[in-house]
């Protein structure tokens, strides 16, 4: 049966679900600002047209939904059947005519929605696998669509900004990241000073009291450094690179 509500009752996760939805329509809406002639210009990922990124967020799209299909039928399909076919894909899907791959962008957008509004409490919990081979919550994926959706259409380069996002996103933004320096140990101890955000830890500071750099700036100017797409809003730092995420 078809619910027309989301069936999820944990309020956390479905406030989580607000935020991939709003996520989702500022990409959209991003989206739809580009004209079809130019959808072939650059994006700020190194290689990619902008018909590359819309092909990558709509497939992207469809692979969370497999990881949903996955926890509500306990049938095991990954998010792409090898790296190399992800890639091919998104080479592909940027081959296709403008209205295709809006086409595609928006109809995996909202069947991944109706996929997600439909699974029922328990299945949130069932464990799936990433891309990168975690094994996480079914409930993740609802994050995992969220950074994809926001930072992507930073990437499109038409406008959006670090500071449309919102904190709470930044926020669990910057913790992916500097975790992710921290399991690599390519944070050279570094000082985060989060302007606006005093009561934040702080953050990717590997070196107590030791620090050799410090960065410091508003939470989107300092995600936006991190996250390797602009240094130029910082206050300090801004001719220091961030370690690499991804
Ligand atoms: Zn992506």
């Amino acid at each position: 049966m078809v619910a027309r509500y989301d069936l999820a009752t944990d309020p956390v996760l479905k406030q989580q679900l607000l935020t991939v939805r709003r996520g989702t329509s500022f990409w959209h809406r991003k989206v739809q600002e580009i004209h079809d002639d130019h959808l072939d210009e650059p994006t700020r990922l190194q290689g990619w047209t902008r018909r590359h990124l819309i092909a990558h967020v709509g497939y992207n799209a469809r692979a969370i939904q497999r990881l949903v299909s996955w926890a509500n039928t306990g049938v095991k399909t990954p998010m792409y059947a090898s790296p190399e076919d992800r890639a091919r894909e998104i080479k592909l899907g940027a081959t296709m005519p403008a209205r295709a791959l809006r086409h595609l962008d928006h109809h995996a957008a909202v069947s991944l929605n109706v996929e997600w509004r439909d699974t029922p409490p328990e299945a949130w919990a069932a464990v799936v696998r990433t891309a990168q081979g975690r094994e996480v919550p079914l409930s993740e994926t609802v994050w995992m669509r969220t950074r994809e959706v926001w930072l992507h259409a930073i990437d499109l380069v038409n406008g959006a900004r670090f500071s449309d996002i919102p904190a709470e996103v930044l926020q669990r933004l910057l913790e992916d990241i500097t975790t992710a320096w921290r399991a690599r140990k390519t944070d050279p101890g570094f000082t985060i000073e989060v302007t606006d955000r005093p009561g934040l830890d702080p953050i990717g500071a590997g070196v107590e009291n030791d620090s050799r750099v410090t960065i410091r700036g508003d939470l989107a100017a300092v995600v936006a450094w991190a996250s390797g797409r602009d240094a130029s809003r910082l206050v300090l730092g801004q001719d220091v690179p961030a370690p690499r995420w991804l």
